[in-house]
């Protein structure tokens, strides 16, 4: 991980410090909310990126390696030289995040937005600074003295990423109606329909949800659960990962911000095969593709 995200090295930190000054910077419009996770009055900065973050974000960046260098601006007093001030005041929440939030998908769940916020809040700072899924190209990036490498950056493909799957295939456990108890199950995603099978040699399902219809939730602040509530029932599910959770969140957000969109698009009726619904959509993700020049 981060083999070709490397920062320019921050001067040394043995000068005096400036508590005053990091205070000021840390007060100003757009500094004074997290820049992951919009929490108010962030305490902590890094001092790679030149942002204001709070605890729990902080945490996360340094589980990103040697390069990601987090400092408590209430309790760190003697790290905050003049040249790491202006470095800081040179970048600051607002634009840093141009840069790295320039075209976050309206699927990609993020952590300010769920109760099960950890694996989420993981999830999307990994992909922010990381992977890099939502950089922009247009900023000269050797110019911010980033050190990346433009050659190795990801194909710039956010838009396809915004459409929804063909299709999507799994194991997971829902409760039961009646039981109650954790079952595994087999389930599908195709078109607008998130269907489960007893068995996975099973023709028909046994249920199916219209997630355009569904709420999305997080019924727990931990673990790997996720849960989709209709006006008739709140189902839940356990997954085996938390990677496998955001998986199938953000395939449903897809699904249900695409077939909402265009309610008339695959539609699914009770005749229809796994595998001609399965064409049709993958005739729907063409006409898209082409309507939105994304090929
Ligand atoms: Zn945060």
């Amino acid at each position: 991980m981060g083999d070709f995200f490397v920062f320019e090295i921050i001067p040394d930190m043995f000068a005096t410090s400036d508590g005053t000054r990091i205070e000021e910077l840390a007060r100003i419009s757009g500094n004074d909310y997290c820049a992951d996770c919009k929490f108010p009055d962030p305490t902590w900065a890094s001092i790679n990126l030149g942002i204001f973050i709070c605890l729990k974000c902080a945490g996360a960046h340094r589980s990103l390696g040697v390069h990601f260098k987090v400092r408590s601006w209430e309790l760190d007093t003697s790290c905050w030289t003049p040249e790491l001030l202006h470095y800081i005041s040179q970048r600051g929440n607002d634009f840093v995040n141009s840069l790295f939030e320039h075209d976050v998908p309206r699927y990609f769940l993020r952590p300010q937005d769920e109760k099960n916020s950890e694996a989420i809040r993981l999830n999307f700072i990994q992909a922010k600074y990381v992977r890099l899924e939502f950089i922009t190209r247009k900023y000269p990036l050797e110019s911010l003295s980033l050190g990346i490498q433009i050659s190795k950056l990801p194909v710039f493909v956010s838009r396809v990423f915004a459409m929804p799957e063909a299709a999507k295939i799994g194991f997971f456990q829902k409760i039961g109606a009646n039981s109650g108890k954790w079952q595994k199950r087999l389930f599908t995603l195709t078109g607008r329909y998130m269907s489960y099978f007893r068995e996975d040699d099973d023709s028909f399902p046994v249920g199916r949800i219209d997630v355009t219809e569904a709420k999305l939730g997080f019924p727990s602040e931990s673990g790997n659960y996720f849960s989709l509530k209709t006006k008739d029932r709140e189902y839940q599910f356990l997954l085996d990962s938390s990677a496998q959770m955001i998986d199938w969140c953000h395939a449903i957000r897809r699904a249900k911000i695409f077939y909402s969109s265009f309610p008339s698009f695959g539609e699914l009726k009770e005749s229809d095969t796994f595998v001609s619904h399965f064409d049709q959509v993958s005739t729907l993700r063409l006409i898209y593709s082409i309507v939105h020049q994304v090929c």
